[in-house]
């Protein structure tokens, strides 16, 4: 494998069945990675242990399977493969977070729950931001702190963010995005539980799978400039961010169960082909000439261009999917 091959992912969290929107998410990635001859990892995000299950791992990668978006690489070496997990992962994490500790960009915090409510409390009745910097703890002797977690102190481990500048990304949809770090705040990279948040465990993930594009639904716009400092503290190269819009309904609400059917579960059981919803959802604010008569999944993916992909909210209209 060269350096420069594609390498994208579809990352869903276990929580749930698999919404059109993530659908087309994962749509998206399969197609980009398809035109260029790449790989498209599937990787379950299933750090969050009260929320995750396994009826919904399993869900997941049957409308997956159902849709006929393949993924082309597990954890076992050969096929057919399993996705990536979170969880048998937690090492890796641990290490980064470590190696963030030992040069001194991250730090462990020993802010109680309620010390923390009460920093929010303060912010909030003089109008502020509740914008947490550490305190003390942020430039705290690692050695002293490390007495105290060996002591059983209950502490997170948080990201030491800068306190100036900007962080900026080109969004290959939306153009140029730019966060004031002072607003990113020291966000919390390791649970008190030991376990990482979101942003420590996908940005660590995607600089390891050497992920070169990094496209999902544009709810995670705000995490991307945390997750992009994590790749600088790490020194990994950051990839290109596409953030895909969310699916709507006519009324322009989020697609649900009320519109008819949201997850591809849903249109299975309503006798939906699943020809016709990777079809529909693939010319979906996808930017593909009005005109062009495309079919095939080769076909679509031969002419598939991430940048023509709509900044503005996919309107899913039943009618017209069950006419394609
Ligand atoms: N696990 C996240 C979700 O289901 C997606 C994260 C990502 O794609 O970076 O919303």
């Amino acid at each position: 494998m060269t350096d420069s091959q594609v390498r994208v992912r579809y990352a869903p969290s276990p929580t749930g069945t698999l919404h059109v929107g993530g659908v087309r998410t994962a749509l998206f990635n399969w197609l980009f990675a398809r035109k260029n001859g790449g790989t498209f990892v599937l990787r379950i995000e299933d750090t969050d242990l009260e929320r995750s299950t396994e009826e919904s791992v399993e869900q997941l990668k049957s409308s997956l399977r159902w849709i006929g978006l393949d993924w082309d690489e597990g954890p076992e070496v050969g096929g057919p493969h399993e996705p990536y997990r979170q969880t048998e992962r937690l090492d890796l994490y641990r290490e980064a977070a470590q190696r963030l500790l030992d040069e001194g960009k991250a730090y462990y915090d020993f802010a109680t729950p309620e010390e923390l409510a009460e920093l929010r409390r303060q912010a909030q009745a003089e109008k502020r931001a509740p914008i947490y910097t550490g305190g003390e703890y942020r430039e705290m002797d690692l050695e002293e702190a490390l007495r105290r977690v060996e002591a059983g102190e209950a502490h997170t481990v948080r990201f030491k963010t800068p306190r100036n500048g900007e962080t900026t990304f080109t969004d290959m949809i939306r153009g140029e995005i730019s966060f004031e770090n002072k607003n990113l705040e020291d966000f919390v990279i390791m649970k008190s539980s030991g376990t990482p948040t979101y942003n420590f465990a996908a940005a660590v993930d995607d600089a390891t799978m050497r992920i070169t594009h990094v496209i999902r639904g544009d709810d995670h716009i705000s995490n991307t400039p945390r997750q992009i400092l994590i790749y600088k503290a790490l020194g990994y190269p950051v990839p290109p961010f596409a953030h895909v819009p969310q699916v709507l309904g006519p009324d322009k609400k989020k697609l649900s169960k009320r519109h008819g059917a949201a997850s591809a579960e849903e249109f299975a059981e309503q006798g939906v082909l699943p020809e016709a919803l990777f079809n529909y959802l693939a010319l979906l604010g996808a930017g593909y000439a009005a005109d062009e008569e495309i079919f095939s999944p080769d076909e679509l993916a031969r002419r598939f261009r991430i940048e023509k992909v709509s900044g503005n909210p996919a309107v899913f209209d039943e009618t017209k999917l069950l006419a394609v």
